[in-house]
């Protein structure tokens, strides 16, 4: 009898780690401390419901890294909330925050739940006490949350106030991604969508390709996936297929993904949006076309369904959206894939201007924000990409091997205390 023993998402990444440790060939002591979370903290956020009762979600904050500056890193509201899947993403956002020069080092946090089936009050009180079992470990100077899938600008509004209101003050740089009216960052919220756009033009522009006649297909058409949609759309690309958790949508001719929001607005879903056909879910990895962009969940291709993509090129907006087995599949078929710790950087470092905003209180045109991510975006590309080339390995390796070669030395010069 053959048993395979699923590895977690934390063991993939840990694995991905161990691979690039050893290109670097640090340390036994370095590889150690680096695969090590500094700070786990998980909370039981009690809830005040509509019915008068009260319910228990299970939250957590993880604090991966500090060395290059305060963490940084989202809120994600989802029931697949676990201590695995936050450490692993703590640990995407070191490297992330690295590869773009930003100041900061790698944290998530999440609660087990599903917001939807919360009423908005609901979704207040619960924000308010995760806010409140967090409170001595967040802050501007020790660790700085976002939005992520399930929070907006509106729960990081209600942490911003929660913080506050314990410290007797307005203190708006406790979070980023916050409402335009509270110090948010013009861009902020289309950013990491924005992001991913600037590097699929940077990968196309290496291999000189024209962007002007292809096709792309969108796993996910939330935060992500819809404002990567309207980029590309507005740019001339054509965007055959989108997808999200209630279907698929397809049209040969292209989707007008304003359009296909409104729907989204009335119905909840993009299927049934009437000028596509609708299809299965998971038809989207099937579809032909140029440019294929996860922006979705973790782990959404896999083994089984690597092969069937058509694509050239992959475009990670989601995080760890490929498995390591179907990284290798692809690899082999010649897919280029930009991975997701350069890819769907943009939000990080919108997120960077909003602090740096904050710390000046002065507020940038919308239009300097999305030059200076350009900027900053393609100069991350190019990094990488003269990564991969030299040391002959591919993109995913090259993105890690910068980010922890970066890490390791501000390890090394800040020491161990005491
Ligand atoms: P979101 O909640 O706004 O949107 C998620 C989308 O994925 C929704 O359209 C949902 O219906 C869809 N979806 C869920 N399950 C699906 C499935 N099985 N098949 C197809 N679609 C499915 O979330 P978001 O903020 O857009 O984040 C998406 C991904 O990008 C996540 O992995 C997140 O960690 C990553 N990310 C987000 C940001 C950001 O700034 N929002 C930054 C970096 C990375």
């Amino acid at each position: 009898m053959i048993t395979t023993t699923k590895k977690s998402v934390w063991d993939m990444a840990q694995d991905r780690l161990d691979n690039v440790m050893d290109i670097l060939d640090l340390t036994p002591g370095l590889k150690k401390y680096l695969k090590e979370p500094r700070k786990v903290v998980e909370v039981a956020v009690t809830v005040k419901m509509d019915s008068g009762d009260i319910d228990i979600f299970k939250g957590y904050r993880i604090q991966h890294s500090t060395n290059r500056g305060p963490a940084k890193g989202g809120i994600r509201y989802h029931p697949q909330v676990s201590i695995d899947e936050i450490k692993a993403l703590a640990l995407l956002m070191t490297l992330k925050c690295a590869i773009v020069g930003t100041p900061f080092g790698g944290a998530k946090g999440g609660v087990s739940v599903d917001p939807a089936m919360l009423s908005l009050r609901e979704l207040e009180n619960l924000t308010r006490r995760f806010t409140f079992e967090i409170i001595n470990i967040i802050g501007p100077e020790k660790d700085i949350p976002a939005p992520d899938v399930g929070t907006n600008s509106q729960v990081m509004a209600w942490i911003m106030d929660t913080y506050s209101i314990d410290k007797g003050y307005a203190v708006p740089g406790v979070v980023t991604g916050k409402p335009i009216a509270l110090g948010g960052s013009q861009g902020r919220e289309e950013a990491t969508g924005r992001g991913v756009v600037y590097s699929i033009l940077s990968a196309l522009k290496v291999h000189g390709i024209d962007s002007t006649d292809l096709d792309v297909a969108i796993q996910g058409f939330g935060n992500v996936g819809s404002n990567a949609a309207k980029i590309l759309y507005d740019l001339g690309l054509r965007i055959v297929a989108v997808s999200d958790a209630g279907g698929a949508i397809y049209n040969l001719k292209g989707i007008d993904p304003y359009k296909a929001q409104n729907h989204v607005l009335k119905t909840g879903t993009v299927s049934g949006y009437k000028e596509s056909e609708t299809l299965g879910r998971d038809e989207i990895f099937t579809l032909p076309c140029d440019i294929f962009i996860p922006a979705a969940l973790g782990n959404q291709v896999k083994a089984s369904n690597a092969d069937s993509i058509k694509a050239r090129f992959i475009a990670e907006g989601a995080n760890a959206p490929i498995t390591p087995q179907a990284d290798k599949i692809l690899l082999d078929k010649g897919t280029f894939i930009i991975p997701d710790i350069l890819c769907n950087a943009g939000g990080v470092t919108v997120s960077y201007f909003e602090w740096i905003q904050g710390n000046d209180a002065y507020f940038w045109s919308k239009r300097k924000v999305n030059l200076s991510l350009r900027d900053i975006m393609e100069k991350a590309f190019y990094e990488v990409y003269r990564t991969s080339l030299d040391r002959k390995i591919d993109m995913r390796t090259a993105a890690s091997v910068l980010a922890v070669d970066r890490l390791a030395e501000a390890v090394r010069l800040r020491g161990i205390y005491p």
